[in-house]
């Protein structure tokens, strides 16, 4: 039988039912005379409209811990000025619906004044140079938003491992290298880019696709596939194979496409051997759309 997950709007509340939890399998566990450390809690930061990337996030989160949160907060200081704040999808009760097929027990979805009290955090973390490259420099300060909640989401759940998407690819680059410069605790766990049939990887800002949009949109994926099918032939290569396809399409319209170094994040040209990254970003109507592939350059 299905549980609904409980879902919580509070730091304190979300506090007190996550101790409980652990009491509670420590116990069990106590009683079955069973070792093991104390229950590991996983979170899974999404902001909703959940889809079947965001579960299979959570059905990692599953089988590493055992108490999941999955947390559903649309944070408005990671939005710029004239983005999608207001229009962003909000789905909550087919969200809560969706998790408790997968046995979530915790859903903390907080309103932007039990996050922000004082309107904004004043103290923020600040993403670095490699935070304004790329999805940064489309969407300036977009990146200290996100890592501020990040950072706030751990200090309020206090995860053992965090799950998050390599979709959004210079966001776990980001995070991977806040943790290790603030000396965050939770380990991150990266799960692969889900994709619909005919490639386009899942997105909630796909439910805004006009169907003429959403076959166009799979020109991304098809040109992230040609890149990696000549990698062999180096990053030049890549990319053109990848314009060729993205070009072609008119109904997208790039903004950027690059093949980076995954320990730096920064571009690379050439003279790059062995695993890279190449990352494209478009418009598609008023629809901002990322994807990314790896590459194995010789
Ligand atoms: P979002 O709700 O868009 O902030 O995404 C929440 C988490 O789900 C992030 O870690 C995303 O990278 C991840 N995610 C979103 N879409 C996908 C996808 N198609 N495949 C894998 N992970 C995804």
């Amino acid at each position: 039988m299905l549980t609904k997950p409980e879902v919580i709007g509070t730091i304190e509340e979300l506090r007190s039912r996550l101790a409980d939890a652990q009491k509670r399998i420590e116990c069990e566990r106590a009683e079955r005379g069973e070792a093991g450390g104390p229950p590991r809690i996983v979170l899974v930061p999404t902001m909703g409209a959940l889809h079947a990337g965001h579960l299979t996030l959570v059905r990692r989160a599953r089988s590493i811990g055992d108490i999941v949160v999955v947390s559903i907060f649309v944070n408005p200081l990671q939005f710029g000025v004239g983005e999608d704040l207001g229009s962003y999808p909000r789905t909550l009760e087919a969200d809560v619906a969706a998790l408790a097929e997968e046995g979530v027990p915790f859903v903390f979805a907080p309103t932007s004044q039990v996050i922000y009290p004082d309107g904004a955090a004043s103290t923020r973390v600040t993403a670095g140079a490699v935070g304004s490259l790329f999805e940064g420099a489309a969407r300036p300060g977009h990146f200290d938003g996100m890592l501020t909640v990040v950072a706030k989401l751990f200090n309020i759940v206090g995860p053992d491992v965090a799950v998050f998407g390599q979709k959004d690819a210079q966001q776990v680059f980001l995070v991977e290298r806040m943790l290790a410069d603030l000396n965050f605790r939770p380990a991150i766990e990266v799960v692969p880019i889900v994709r619909e049939d005919g490639g386009l990887a899942l997105s909630s800002r796909n439910l805004a696709l006009e169907p003429v949009q959403r076959a166009a949109a799979r020109a991304l994926s098809a040109g992230l596939e040609a890149a990696a099918s000549v990698a062999a032939q180096g990053a030049q290569v890549a990319l053109q194979a990848a314009h060729a396809r993205i070009d072609a399409q008119p109904l997208v319209k790039l903004d950027y496409l690059v093949v980076v170094d995954p320990q730096t994040f920064l571009p690379v040209g050439d003279e790059h051997h062995g695993p890279a990254r190449m990352l494209v970003a478009a418009l598609v109507g008023h629809t901002r759309l990322i994807d990314n592939v790896a590459l194995d350059l010789p």
